[in-house]
């Protein structure tokens, strides 16, 4: 059998104009240095999953219960990829089939709040996601939000105010897991708490799951009722999201997903998804993860040497928050500046911000495709060097140097070889 897969020169004849973005796209990300903490480079058999005729495949429902026939196909990569990731995770059940982490999310909160209740969740301002409260968000406008933080004195969540907050406010659902919080979390801490106010406990991992997969942190899986992530952060497969939970919660998050939240299923996704999987539970892969974490803090300490300060003094995961007041420049402005220098990371608030988030007075870095693309401690020196000229510089000529000097680094570490 031959593979029915993308042959690119198709879509060059027959649209040029949306080929010629995808190649462009493809020569920014490999001709810079990608330090988004949430992004990575997502290997080539994942990328053939992904392009496949699964794609066209309607498979509404579960496998061996579908509401369209055809399914046998589909129903064998959808039972893999359940085994595979109930197998790496030791998990009780798994449901691979949320569009994205927002989307299993929604999920969760279908399965076990109703409109009206009370949820508790890390505040947006401390590192808390959209889905945790935001009043934009579908969480903040249908749900009665009680947010926790972090400390002021060394920017860690503070367990005793978390239980204080949970006592006094009896929440129905406890999430914890957070977009820019770099150190671990204490899983058994909020289970207890969990248990004491009698909430479900909801783990968000979506940044942070990939270290789980490559055993480099400890897992929340034995502690939480159900566990939300997406794919395609450090876990490194497509685009997506997925759930793990307790056997007694299954079926309730089988049918939150899907009929409750979402219609057909991304039948390539999952395939892919399954893939990744496969690719997570390799040696090759733990030591992966063990290595962005020790990038990530090399990382950290390069950029504290040069004077920024790292939120909570470092990182024990894939990602820091640096507070750059020091420089005398905004986030706004150092994300800007980084990427005249082809460095691509965030603005982010910290905690206690002064400036409004679009301002925000720290950046946010994140070592998984640099790791990805096989860089070590030795670059991280090389990138905070770079990062930091090109933070506290204003001369565009300087902006140019920098990323020369980018560009050389990254073409010794290519993320897709060229062709
Ligand atoms: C990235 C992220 C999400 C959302 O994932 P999407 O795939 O963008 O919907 C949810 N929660 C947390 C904590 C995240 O970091």
């Amino acid at each position: 059998m031959v593979f029915w897969g993308p042959d690119f020169s198709e879509l060059q004849q027959e649209d040029p104009e949306i080929a010629e973005i995808i190649l462009a796209e493809l020569e920014r990300a490999r001709s810079g240095l990608q330090l988004i903490a949430s992004e990575n480079f997502t290997s080539p058999a994942v990328l053939a999953a992904l392009g496949s005729t699964l794609s066209n495949k309607y498979a509404e429902g579960y496998p061996g219960k579908r509401y369209y026939g055809g399914c046998s196909e589909v129903d064998r990569a959808e039972l893999i990829g359940i085994e595979r990731a109930k197998e790496l995770f030791g998990a009780e059940h798994a449901n691979l089939q949320p569009h994205s982490g927002a989307s299993a999310n929604i999920a969760a909160y279908g399965a076990f709040v109703a409109p009206g209740d009370t949820v508790m969740a890390m505040s947006l301002s401390h590192g808390g996601h959209l889905t945790h409260g935001s009043p934009v968000n579908f969480s903040g406008k249908w749900f009665n939000i009680v947010s926790y933080g972090v400390r002021p004195e060394d920017d860690l969540i503070d367990m005793e105010e978390v239980r204080r907050i949970a006592i006094e406010n009896k929440p129905k659902m406890i999430i914890c897991g957070a977009t820019a919080y770099p150190r671990l979390i204490d899983f058994a801490g909020f289970r207890d708490i969990a248990d004491e106010v009698g909430a479900i406990m909801m783990v968000d991992a979506a940044h942070f799951i990939g270290l789980v997969a490559g055993k480099a942190i400890p897992s929340p899986v034995p502690y939480a009722d159900v566990v939300c992530f997406t794919t395609h952060k450090v876990l490194r497969g497509p685009r997506g999201g997925m759930m793990l939970c307790k056997a007694e919660h299954a079926a309730k998050i089988d049918k939150a997903v899907f009929p409750m939240m979402q219609g057909g299923p991304l039948m390539h996704a999952v395939a892919a998804k399954a893939v990744a999987l496969k690719e997570a539970s390799t040696p090759e892969y733990q030591a992966y993860a063990k290595q962005v974490i020790l990038n990530a803090q090399a990382l950290v300490s390069g950029l504290a040497d040069r004077g920024m300060r790292p939120v909570s003094g470092g990182t024990d995961t894939h990602l820091a928050l640096i507070d750059i007041t020091s420089t005398g420049v905004t986030g706004a402005e150092a994300e800007i500046r980084c990427d005249a220098g082809r460095i691509t990371l965030n603005k982010n608030a910290i905690p206690f911000d002064q400036q409004p988030p679009s301002i925000a007075s720290g950046i946010r870095v994140g070592t998984p495709s640099v790791t990805t693309q096989g860089m070590g401690i030795a670059q991280m020196d090389v990138i905070a060097d770079l990062i930091d000229r090109a933070v506290r510089s204003a001369d565009p000529q300087e902006h140019a140097v920098i990323a020369k000097q980018t560009e050389q680094l990254v073409s010794d570490f290519p993320a897709y070889a060229r062709g």
